[in-house]
């Protein structure tokens, strides 16, 4: 695996691989077997497959865990050694974001919903680094998780709105044993937080059953929901959201094909995401 830490690097070494189709996985590192699916699946589907990890500032507000957020550089080079990953992208902060850096990428209205609505310009951050990774990198595919299914909603309205030459996968959310949804954060939790966790994931697998069994009122969907996080006071719910996949506008009653139902919770000073998928994200 070539390892680039600089631009500079990285074109030295595309240029090499002319001609080969590039598959890439975009990351922020402190790798979990979810990381790795996508990059299985990557090399799978693609001549060369092209890794990044960077911590990108620019999607982390003021408040949130941009110091904290776990790293282990040495870990995830050596798991991408394993999964024979060719080339894997490590820029430096100070490069990524040379000053003045002046130019954000606003996907307008999707930014606001569900999580855009306690994480302003989380979604500008996130587009305009996939945006440039995908400028450095021109993939051809990409590969992202259903697990940040907003994440994917808002890039694949951007490769739609700016003509981009790139197909997105989107992958299904790989869990623990348990059920809870495998996260870098989740090193955050206490044991006891752990726990109580587990009521997110027990909540949507409520809400497909009920899906399941015909109910179709987004109400009813997320009052069963509700009553299951409630359960534990160890968490609090941000927000349960039944929404289409165009617009994330909440609907009244679901939509076969065409729903996703998301929730948020904070477990202590913990914040976790899940979600049910009723369609397809890929494009
Ligand atoms: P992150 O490093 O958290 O930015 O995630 C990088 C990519 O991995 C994103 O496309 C995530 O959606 C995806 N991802 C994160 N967790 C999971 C998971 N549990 N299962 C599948 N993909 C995931």
């Amino acid at each position: 695996m070539k390892i680039c830490r600089s631009i500079q690097s990285l074109h030295t070494e595309l240029p090499a691989q002319a001609g080969k189709t590039t598959g890439f996985v975009p990351t922020m590192g402190f790798l979990h077997q979810g990381h790795l699916s996508l990059v299985r699946r990557c090399r799978e589907e693609n001549d060369l497959t092209v890794v990044s990890i960077f911590v990108n500032p620019a999607q982390f507000g003021p408040a949130e865990d941009l110091q904290q957020y776990p790293r282990d550089p040495e870990k995830d080079i050596a798991l991408l050694e394993k999964e024979n990953t060719d080339i894997l992208f490590m820029p430096e902060n100070d490069e990524m974001y040379q000053q003045p850096f002046r130019t954000y990428i606003n996907v307008e209205g999707l930014d606001k919903m569900l999580c855009g609505q306690t994480r302003p310009g989380h979604f500008r951050g996130v587009a305009t680094v996939v945006l440039k990774l995908f400028n450095l990198v021109c993939p051809a595919r990409a590969y992202f998780g259903q697990k940040d299914a907003q994440q994917a909603i808002v890039i694949r309205q951007m490769i739609r709105d700016l003509h981009l030459p790139v197909q997105i996968r989107i992958l299904a959310i790989v869990r623990d044993s348990d059920g809870l949804a495998l996260s870098s954060r989740n090193v955050y939790l206490s044991p006891a937080e752990r726990q109580a966790a587990l009521s997110l994931p027990k909540s949507l697998q409520k809400a497909a059953v009920l899906v399941s069994s015909g109910v179709e009122e987004s109400q009813v969907i997320r009052e069963s929901m509700q009553k299951e996080l409630d359960r534990d006071p160890l968490l609090a719910t941000e927000y349960i959201s039944i929404v289409n996949l165009q617009d994330l506008q909440e609907i009244p009653v679901i939509e076969a094909g065409n729903t996703l139902i998301a929730a948020a919770v904070r477990a202590g000073r913990t914040r976790l995401i899940d979600n049910l998928l009723l369609g397809d994200l890929s494009c």
